[in-house]
């Protein structure tokens, strides 16, 4: 039996890492996604049911109590938290795994110093763990902060900071080469906690809000090195296999949110991009005299019912008010009428990575009509009526020739193209970069004012008489 254990628990880890590989394949399309969790999911509980037959656990206590009080919070959390939040969360999750993989370095250097010389590949385990896993934890609680509204959102930079910077990462590799020929030495090792957590401050605080969804995929990403670190660490195959995924998947996320947002990473990380002073419009009710057109939900229900095409462009707004059913229920009736209804979701629509297909999959919204931006932007211009609902900054022409505009050079959906566009949305409030939009002042453009929920069910009901 005892032999048995651990060729049974790495056979296991060996299942369980099959299963995520599988769901993140499945994760990479809507249809299977659902699926891809499922499989993902039985695969971590394999994995911790494994882990918890090793005979390596000295006390099951502590990991009962540790056990109870994170499926509590958990649990309060998933139930309590808005889906609008979800970005917050995200962050203050990948905040927590970089702290867990830290901590797990900071202990196995407590438990070996004093009592055995420590061999230098675990030193060199320990400390990449500490300083991945320190910078993901300061970095996200700072993204969390400035996604919460607790600390401003703009680029906050100060003289000489990035020449600061650089010091504290060269005084880290030369407080590691110390290590490495005195592995004993706890204030330098103390010091060098110091300086991953500082780091993850002064890594996050330059950067803008309009670059969060870079940035958040980006320390998701490291969170998955931490954990892959703390894997070596504790010698756990199955912690180094899922970090290591996490890690990968998330810089594919990265270079995904990079793309859509077209930024390099380097000008992400070091531009202070979105920094006040950029003109391009201010916030709320920008736009001055300038006069918008308005439709009430009747006219708006005739334009739509009367169109051939509609293309629907759903954003944050939607998010907010959880107007996707009534959305799904609007395509319904408008497909009734025999109108040809398509969905065009930008990839940084809303507040996280994923986020507008997670609603509308919800809503139970058919896959096949969800068109990526490189699909549905050169259909726009044979579409009858683009639909927004609740989007602002990713249907936002300026960022196709205002230099001055934080959102300058990001790919939109170019609903201006359509031959009539509808904007619902509560009033003239800017969205999350802060930026006037001038589609709402052009001659093709109507606004709809109204919450989202509310107006698109008066669509419906209105769409129902036609
Ligand atoms: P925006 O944030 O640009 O705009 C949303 C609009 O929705 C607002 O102008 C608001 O106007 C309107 N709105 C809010 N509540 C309601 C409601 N109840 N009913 C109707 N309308 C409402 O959203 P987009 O989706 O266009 O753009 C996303 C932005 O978020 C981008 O700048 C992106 O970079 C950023 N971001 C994206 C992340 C991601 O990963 N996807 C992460 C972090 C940031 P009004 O108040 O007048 O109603």
């Amino acid at each position: 039996m005892t032999d048995f254990l651990p060729t049974g628990i790495q056979l296991t880890y060996l299942v369980a890492a099959s299963l995520f590989i599988l769901g993140l394949k499945k994760l990479g399309s809507p249809a299977t996604a659902r699926q891809g969790n499922l499989w993902a999911a039985v695969g971590m509980l394999l994995a911790v049911v494994a882990t918890l037959l090793d005979r390596q656990v000295l006390n099951y206590q502590m990991i009962l109590v540790g056990l109870l009080i994170g499926s509590v919070l958990g649990a309060i959390a998933a139930y309590k938290v808005e889906m609008t939040d979800m970005p917050q969360m995200v962050g203050l999750l990948n905040g927590l795994g970089g702290a867990a993989s830290a901590l797990v370095a900071v202990a196995e250097f407590g438990r070996l110093v004093g009592h055995q010389a420590i061999p230098i590949d675990a030193n060199i385990s320990i400390i990449s763990s500490v300083f991945i896993g320190g910078v993901t934890f300061t970095g996200s609680m700072v993204a969390f902060a400035k996604l919460q509204g607790l600390i401003s959102g703009s680029p906050i930079t100060f003289p000489l900071q990035q020449p600061i910077n650089a010091l504290l990462l060269a005084g880290f590799f030369v407080a590691t080469a110390y290590l490495l020929i005195d592995p004993q030495n706890l204030p330098v090792f103390v010091g060098m906690v110091g300086i991953s957590l500082l780091l993850g401050v002064l890594f996050v605080i330059p950067i803008g809000g309009g670059d969060m969804p870079v940035v958040i995929s980006l320390l998701n990403s490291l969170s998955g090195v931490a954990a892959a670190a703390a894997g070596f660490v504790v010698m756990n195959n199955m912690l180094i296999i899922a970090g290591a995924l996490v890690g990968a998947s998330g810089l594919i996320l990265t270079e995904i949110m990079c793309k859509a947002m077209n930024r390099s990473l380097p000008s992400v990380l070091f531009g202070a991009f979105g920094k006040a002073g950029a003109s391009g419009g201010t916030g709320a009710a920008a736009g001055g005299d300038k006069s918008v057109r308005t439709v009430d939900p009747e006219e708006g229900a005739m334009m739509l019912g009367y169109a051939r095409s509609v293309v629907i462009v759903p954003g944050y707004g939607m998010a907010v008010a959880q107007a996707q059913h009534a959305v799904r229920e609007l395509a319904d009736g408008l497909e009734k009428l025999g109108v040809e209804v398509k969905y065009a979701i930008h990839p940084v629509a809303g507040r996280m990575p994923g986020h507008m297909n997670v609603l509308l999959a919800e809503a139970n919204v058919p896959y096949p009509q969800l068109y990526d931006m490189d699909d549905i932007n050169p259909q726009f211009e044979q579409t009858d009526v683009a639909l927004v609902i609740g989007a602002n900054d990713v249907v936002n022409p300026s960022a196709r020739h205002d230099s001055a505009s934080p959102i300058y050079g990001m790919p939109i959906l170019e609903v201006d193209k359509a031959k009539h566009t509808i904007v619902i949305k509560r009033g003239m409030s800017a969205g999350f970069a802060g930026v006037d939009n001038e589609l709402f002042y052009k001659d093709k453009t109507m606004m709809l004012f109204g919450g989202a929920r509310d107006v698109v069910a008066k669509l419906v009901a209105e769409v129902k008489q036609l």
